[in-house]
């Protein structure tokens, strides 16, 4: 642990949105000291194994992600656990669609990626540890959040311990219910989708050939990402969308009947489901703060927007909100002006608001639009359908937003 108490930037929150903005910073910006501060103790990297687990998170890189991930000098490593997507195939039950996203259509190698949040952490942890500007302090908790008028002091407690730290700028990224957004006084707005999704590891008789899935049915949609090393694997992450009265009962069901119910929600594209890993429940909602910036604060990540995970867009918009806020910073900084001065930060929240406005719409729409079981939305949907097999315009829309380019700025 170490004892200096005055940082340029304290982020608030390890989480993989804090961590890839410690590291933007610190390859950005060597010369600024850089405090983060998180709740759950640091992995050991020595003692952890990372085998082929078969109950880890993933998350949905985008192809727009990859090249900040690889301006991050991460992509190497990470490359090595990811599987490449090349098709994005989206389905509505009982209306027949082949595929929606191609990568050979937009010369590339991949339309995103498929990486174990687990290998995420440890990647990112790794470039951590061998950053000088960077300070971590793990487990702590940030207990209060106190402007300044030069910056802010956070009260942090360790242990039994508790300690000031002095900052210009004080980054908040401690997630979706963020108890110091709320401690702060910011409003949020909360949408319930009255939806719960269901986290698992499936296995099936057919090879995936790298083709992610989004099938939306009555119940709520549902999404399968690839993983494995090849596009001849078995295996896929899959995020199961349902109502939340009956989340529970489908949560308790035996693994042969869970995986009776999953074959009946999406069909024999994939052939049979053979295993499901242990599985996980998070109930879903919109929430968006309503103040992203003060006076040398700014919110990121969860902290700002928590979005429907079926679309995979939130670690995405955030990693975008996090190269567009290092830029605001870094011009603010060549202009003579103070870190984290309100005028700073109106221009990274200017720059970014399209991108957010985009993609926070297209993933509510996408959820209640294609989750309705009325008619006049079925149909809807159905033209939507249509309107994305025909319409160049709506198809490029619908791309750009799955493969993160949509409205996305780099430094
Ligand atoms: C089921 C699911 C699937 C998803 N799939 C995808 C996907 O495929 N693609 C995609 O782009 N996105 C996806 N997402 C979204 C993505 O997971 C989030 O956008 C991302 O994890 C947000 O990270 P974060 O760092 O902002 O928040 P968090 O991961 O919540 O991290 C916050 C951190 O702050 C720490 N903390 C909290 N309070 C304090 C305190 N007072 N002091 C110190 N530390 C504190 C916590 O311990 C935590 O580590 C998914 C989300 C879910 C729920």
């Amino acid at each position: 642990m170490t004892t200096q108490k005055k940082f340029d930037i304290a982020i608030i929150g390890g989480g993989m949105v804090g961590a890839s903005l410690a590291l933007l910073l610190a390859q950005q910006k060597p010369d600024w000291k850089i405090a983060l501060l998180e709740a759950q103790p640091f992995i050991d990297i020595d003692q952890t194994q990372f085998e082929k687990s078969f109950d880890a998170r993933s998350t949905a890189i985008a192809h727009g992600s990859v090249e900040i991930l690889r301006e991050l000098g991460v992509w190497g490593k990470l490359s090595q656990h990811a599987t490449a997507i090349s098709q994005v195939h989206v389905s509505d039950a009982g209306h027949l669609m082949g595929g929606l996203i191609n990568s050979d259509t937009y010369d590339l190698d991949a339309v995103g990626y498929v990486i174990p949040n687990a290998w995420i952490g440890r990647v990112l942890l790794e470039s951590l540890q061998q950053q000088n500007a960077i300070h971590y302090f793990a487990p702590v908790r940030v207990e209060k959040l106190t402007p300044q008028k030069e910056g802010a002091q956070l009260t942090v407690k360790c242990g039994d311990e508790i300690f000031n730290l002095d900052c210009k700028l004080a980054v908040v990224a401690d997630g979706g219910d963020s108890p110091l957004r709320k401690a702060l006084g910011i409003d949020s707005h909360v949408k319930h989708y009255d939806q719960t999704a269901l986290i698992a590891n499936v296995a099936y008789s057919e090879p995936h050939k790298g083709i992610a899935y989004e099938r939306f049915t009555a119940q709520g949609p549902l999404a399968l990402l690839p993983l494995g090393e090849s596009s001849s694997a078995t295996e896929s992450a899959l995020v199961l969308t349902l109502p939340t009265n009956e989340a529970n009962d489908i949560f308790a069901l035996n693994d042969a009947d869970f995986l009776q119910h999953l074959q009946q929600r999406f069909g024999t594209r994939l052939g049979k489901f053979l295993l499901v890993s242990q599985r996980h429940i998070y109930e879903l909602k919109l929430i968006t703060a309503s103040e992203q910036i003060r006076s040398r604060i700014v919110l990121i990540g969860n902290a700002a927007h928590f979005l429907h995970p079926v679309a995979g867009q939130g670690f995405n918009l955030s990693l975008r909100d996090c190269v567009c806020l290092v830029s605001s910073l870094i011009h603010g900084d060549t202009a003579g002006k103070i870190l984290g001065e309100l005028s700073v930060l109106q221009d990274y929240l200017q720059r970014q608001q399209l991108d957010q406005g985009l993609t926070i719409e297209f993933s509510d729409k996408l959820v209640r639009l294609f989750s309705s079981s009325s008619l006049p939305l079925i149909a809807l949907r159905h033209l939507g359908f249509v309107g994305l097999d025909v319409l160049p315009a709506v198809k490029t829309q619908f791309a750009q937003q799955t493969m993160g380019t949509a409205g996305a700025k780099f430094l």
